[in-house]
């Protein structure tokens, strides 16, 4: 016997329909990257992405076919997630920061029949239009005070004036729910990136499970800043949590510097914020500089990299803002664990609370995970024994886009699937999670492994070091001992044997990094984490002393 309850389709747009017409007034900013800062609504969100649907019918695109943007995190770019997936299209958003060469072949790959970008990435599209294959139509997402007198791009549309012809009467088709709804790849460090196309039904449930008290606990009352590009999964789902939950959005735009984030933050009563852990450094570094506080941020979430314990400690200590560090990837839409404390654990104090503070966390309701070893059975979750970490669940990738015939999946033996993530960890008996390395990170030191990800920690925690990246150096006897990168906070003076120092009494004897050298930077990729391959690379021939 079936339940007799309505079977209603998990879509994109109810998210938007909601927002509308239960928080439309709730006020949307945006910095946009012309310079000015916009003020809109939900309910004028709403209007707009029902023109940018009728535009893009008007283009003649139709249910399926791929929408791509090149923009920053903004009001116009919102308009084109809920137009373009609630129309039935596929928005694919493009990571501006990959190499030209890299956009036009993932373009290509997804078939991409119509671009949107913003004004700074005009010179980028400039130089590239002529290589997309089948995008059909340019549209420059800006009005036509902004519109380059002559350009090369064949046809290039205003975005204005596009929606301006078009009308905001529409009707959001009641699609399947499992219909595909965005595609984003991933950042390739090895290998072509490969693309994850989500669904409208994973994408509902992804932003069900991030609003609950024990995820990012997000309500009508918060102000969210995403720094995450929405270029990065998503903006990790917020766009979509935001509507849900009828929260204030401020949109940072093109300008990730410290003051500019620093001065939305204060100025537009911020109350929580989400980026990678480069991000909050160059943030730290202007408040410490200028003597700042937030006055209404208390929350941040911090992943994509380990956020190093020392920031945590800075965010709760010196600006009582509560980090909440988060674990996930593209294929996972990308949330998978968060870093929040259990029933019982609330009296912890001092470093037993930030010791457990400072792990990825417990998987959120809809995601199961468990570490395995190298034969593929299930290791214990003791906190000390690590293995990789495979996850499954409906918001996880299940195949490639547009890689047929691949079998990404682990199957058990119950027969189901699993998706390997890379990750190498630790659980402990409550749940919480520790990522101790990727599996092509892992220094493998005489057939024991250390862990790159807490040597990097540690060093963070030297108040001369802005950044420290651990890599495998070849050792004859050894196999891999431990190369410490390193790149000083200005006008620091710190030494090798400083840096060694530090780690006294901090670590196993035995994982003392061989070497430390410093470097002027450390190479970031396009979502920005440190690049260890290209750090790898360079020292590929570095004999330790
Ligand atoms: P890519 O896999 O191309 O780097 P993603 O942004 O999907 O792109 O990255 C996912 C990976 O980032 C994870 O598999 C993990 O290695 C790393 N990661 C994400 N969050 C954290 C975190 N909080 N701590 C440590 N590593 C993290």
């Amino acid at each position: 016997m079936l339940g007799q309850m309505m079977s209603q389709p998990l879509l994109i747009s109810s998210l938007l329909v909601h927002a509308d017409r239960h928080h439309g007034n709730r006020e949307i900013v945006t910095r946009r990257p012309e310079g000015e800062i916009h003020r809109t609504t939900w309910r004028g969100i709403a209007g707009r992405s029902r023109r940018v649907a009728n535009a893009l019918e008007g283009l003649g695109i139709k249910q399926t076919q791929r929408v791509a943007s090149l923009a920053w995190n903004t009001d116009r770019h919102m308009e084109l997630y809920y137009g373009a997936s609630g129309a039935g299209m596929v928005l694919h958003t493009l990571n501006p920061r990959l190499h030209p060469d890299q956009l036009v072949w993932i373009a290509d790959n997804a078939g991409d029949q119509a671009l949107f970008f913003d004004i700074t990435f005009l010179p980028l599209v400039e130089a590239t239009a002529a290589r997309y294959a089948t995008v059909k139509h340019f549209i420059l997402m800006s009005d036509r005070a902004h519109m380059p007198a002559a350009t090369k791009i064949p046809g290039l549309i205003c975005y204005e004036d596009l929606l301006e012809a078009s009308s905001d009467a529409y009707d959001w088709p009641q699609l399947d729910e499992n219909l595909a709804s965005s595609l984003c790849y991933t950042s390739g460090t090895t290998g072509n990136p490969k693309g994850v196309l989500y669904s409208h039904r994973s994408t509902v449930l992804h932003a069900y499970a991030a609003v609950a008290p024990d995820a990012l606990n997000l309500s009508s009352r918060d102000t969210i800043l995403p720094v995450v590009p929405m270029f990065h999964v998503n903006a990790w789902g917020l766009p979509y949590a935001a509507a849900m939950t009828g929260a204030k959005i401020v949109f940072p735009g093109a300008a990730m510097d410290g003051k500019s984030l620093y001065d939305l933050f204060e100025g537009e009563g911020v109350t929580l914020s989400a980026g990678v852990p480069t991000v909050w450094q160059g943030l730290l570094a202007h408040t410490e500089a200028n003597g700042l506080s937030f006055s209404t941020m208390r929350r941040t979430v911090i992943g994509g990299s380990a956020c190093p314990p020392a920031m945590l400690r800075a965010f709760d200590q010196k600006y009582n803002v509560q980090v909440l560090h988060a674990w996930g990837m593209t294929e996972m839409s990308p949330l998978g664990t968060v870093c929040t404390l259990k029933g019982g654990q609330e009296g912890l104090k001092g470093e037993d609370r930030y010791s457990v503070l400072s792990k990825q966390g417990r998987a959120i309701y809809g995601v199961d995970m468990k570490i395995v070893g190298p034969d593929g059975k299930e290791l214990p979750w003791d906190g000390k024994t690590s293995g990789e970490l495979l996850v499954r669940g409906p918001w996880i990738v299940d195949s490639y886009y547009n890689r047929h015939g691949e079998d990404i999946l682990r199957f058990d033996d119950a027969g189901l699937g699993w998706f390997p993530t890379g990750d190498v960890s630790a659980i402990d008996p409550d749940g919480f999670m520790q990522i101790t390395d990727r599996t092509k990170d892992v220094i493998k030191s005489g057939g024991e492994w250390i862990s790159s990800i807490d040597l990097e920690n540690i060093a963070m925690g030297h108040p001369g070091i802005a950044m420290a990246a651990c890599i495998a150096a070849h050792h004859p006897k050894w196999d891999e001992r431990p190369l410490l990168v390193v790149m000083k906070k200005p006008d620091a003076k710190v030494t090798k044997e400083d840096v060694l120092a530090w780690f006294d009494g901090k670590i196993a004897k035995w994982w003392l990094p061989d070497d430390v050298v410093f470097v002027e930077t450390i190479p970031l990729g396009a979502t920005g984490k440190m690049q260890k391959n290209k750090l790898r690379d360079e020292f590929k021939d570095y004999v330790l002393p």
